[in-house]
């Protein structure tokens, strides 16, 4: 079968490998039908993800059709429409019952597929523990809407989840890439007073504008006086932190107004600086890291529903077998490409 393989270094290519087969009880192995390119590969193939294994097929966000299911997964039978998870995790140790998922002590926990071991960004893909990272698509959702609940979703519903939203709250969003963009319509369920969104594309404040009226948008430029001119009380009452910039953790703290939460869900490239003595006062809540995911029925239920829609982030879609011209085309933003779908 064909596979996108992080063949070295800085070198990805499509090979011809075998179709995986069962390993485990609580494996299956899915029919990929679609999946999705994420800035995470992008992070594998400039060498910011040490862990990263070369040999691995790439891919850690798609949905697909059970193949074949081993004999501990109960819940799932050959031909079931299923949601990919991007974390493998046990479900029975420390972590797991407290639903911190993303730090299961499981030798293949937490973001294996696509990274340590081979992903979605082929014809088939084994998934380990399938009893808890593959999650049935309702007959209602399609595809194309069910394609980013395993990740970027998830990602979105936790970070949102974690940051207490209330009504009274004016939250501030920073970055519109497509994970402040599925963080923004998570944010926006919880209804809260006001939502800020800071994105320095202006092409991604327009798309921001046109499908979000609800919200105010701005420019990292402009953001902190902004936040202080529409908020009640010196700041943001919540700060997501999603785009992951050069100075935007700097913007997360200074923007948000004292005893804040300050989420933190953007992946750096490099250290950033936390000026404790600066902010000394300001009596800030952080919070940091990558997505427990494991909020994906709920996130299907709010797709068949209606209350999620992310269809408008799938600006492309390339077969499998054009994989490389569709990582060149994101890779470079151009084309005013948010999200590329790929058909295997
Ligand atoms: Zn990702
Ligand atoms: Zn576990």
């Amino acid at each position: 079968m064909l596979a996108y393989t992080y063949a070295a270094p800085g070198i990805f290519a499509l090979k011809d490998k075998p179709k995986p087969t069962l390993q485990h009880p609580r494996d299956a192995i899915v029919r990929v039908t679609l999946a999705s390119i994420c800035t995470s590969d992008l992070h594998i193939k400039h060498g910011s993800v040490p862990r990263a294994v070369p040999g691995i097929t790439l891919g850690h966000e798609m949905v697909g059709v059970v193949e074949e299911v081993g004999a501990d997964v109960p819940q799932l039978r050959p031909g079931d429409r299923v949601a990919v998870n991007v974390e493998t995790f046990c479900g029975t140790c420390f972590f797991c019952r407290h639903g911190y998922v993303n730090n299961c002590t499981d030798p293949n926990g937490g973001w294996a597929l696509g990274c340590r071991i081979d992903g979605g960004q082929a014809e088939y893909v084994r998934v380990p523990y399938a009893d808890q990272g593959l999650t049935k698509i309702p007959d209602t959702v399609s595809d194309r809407q069910a394609l980013f609940t395993g990740d970027l979703l998830a990602t979105g519903f936790w970070a949102t989840r974690i940051s207490r939203i209330t009504p009274e709250d004016t939250v501030l969003l920073l970055g519109a890439g497509p994970t402040g963009l599925c963080t923004l319509q998570c944010v926006l369920l919880k209804q809260p007073k006001g939502v800020i969104v800071c994105e320095k594309s202006p092409q991604q404040r327009d798309f921001v504008r046109q499908n979000y009226p609800q919200v105010r948008v701005v420019s990292p430029r402009d953001v902190r006086a902004f936040t202080l001119a529409h908020t009640d009380h010196g700041g943001a009452d919540v700060v997501i932190e999603a785009a992951g910039g050069e100075d935007t953790f700097q913007l997360a703290w200074q923007c948000a107004r004292p005893n804040a939460v300050v989420t933190v869900v953007a992946m750096y490239d490099a250290p950033q600086t936390l000026p404790l003595p600066e902010m000394y006062g300001k009596n800030l809540t952080f919070q940091t890291g990558g997505v427990d995911g494991c909020d994906c029925p709920e996130i299907l239920s709010l797709l068949a529903q209606g209350k999620l829609d992310t269809t408008a982030l799938i600006t492309h879609t390339f077969p499998l077998a054009e994989i490389d011209a569709a990582y060149d085309l994101f890779a470079h933003h151009r084309d005013g490409v948010i999200k590329v779908a790929i058909v295997p």
